[in-house]
């Protein structure tokens, strides 16, 4: 039987990973998880019920990640303050360990997955950017749900999230010592995939 590929991958907030890294699912057929999206839900769900956020993360369910506000500013703010809390990213890690390793093999997105949740990935990428380019893609898709909503707003709120995420003591965002790095700073989208396709290829 041939290995299960797993693949790994992290960056910061509005990198392009998350596009990457399904794009990457698809074309390998291999189940994807954003991990984001866990912290997202047990950051809006504590706040919605005011319960422990911690409590929350074990409340998870397929209703509550279907929930659109999961894609807002307030809701990724949120996220990153709960993700700094070493019981909330103990209460997600079975569920993000067990997807890693089922038979199938994987691909996770989020900022520790190549370091913490799957450590053993077969292929790691670290998908990054400039603050100011993040900044204004994540503006583009913001904007059209908040009209009011400026450029610098996102900006700083990506510097904030990125200082919070990198300084934590729990699971930092850091790159693996052995991930690819793959800066989307300067490439249009086409050519972010082909390079993203051509580094995994790499490691195969
Ligand atoms: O990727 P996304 O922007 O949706 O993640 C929201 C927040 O969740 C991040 O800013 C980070 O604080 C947290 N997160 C994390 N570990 C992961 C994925 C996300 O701490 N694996």
């Amino acid at each position: 039987m041939t290995t299960p590929i797993l693949i790994a991958v992290d960056g910061p907030a509005a990198s392009g990973k998350g596009t990457l890294a399904s794009l990457l699912a698809a074309d390998y057929g291999l189940p994807f998880l954003d991990t984001g999206l866990l912290y997202r839900a047990a950051g809006h769900l504590a706040h919605v019920r005011n319960i422990d956020p911690a409590v929350a993360a074990t409340l998870i369910d397929a209703q509550v990640l279907a929930d659109e506000a999961l894609r807002g500013r307030e809701a990724g703010e949120r996220a990153s303050q709960v993700a700094a809390l070493p019981e909330v990213r103990a209460a997600l890690f079975k569920y993000q360990q067990d997807f890693a390793n089922q038979s199938t093999g994987a691909v996770l997105d989020g900022r520790d997955i190549g370091t913490v949740i799957a450590p053993n990935a077969r292929v790691k990428l670290f998908v990054t950017a400039r603050p100011e380019v993040r900044a204004e893609r994540r503006w583009k898709q913001l904007v059209q749900i908040n009209p009011a909503l400026t450029l610098e707003e996102v900006l700083s709120d990506i510097r904030i999230r990125d200082a919070r995420d990198s300084g934590r003591s729990d699971a930092p965002l850091e790159m693996a010592k052995d991930a690819l790095l793959l800066d989307t700073s300067d490439l249009g989208i086409d050519t972010a995939i082909a390079t993203a396709r051509s580094l995994v290829k790499s490691r195969l």
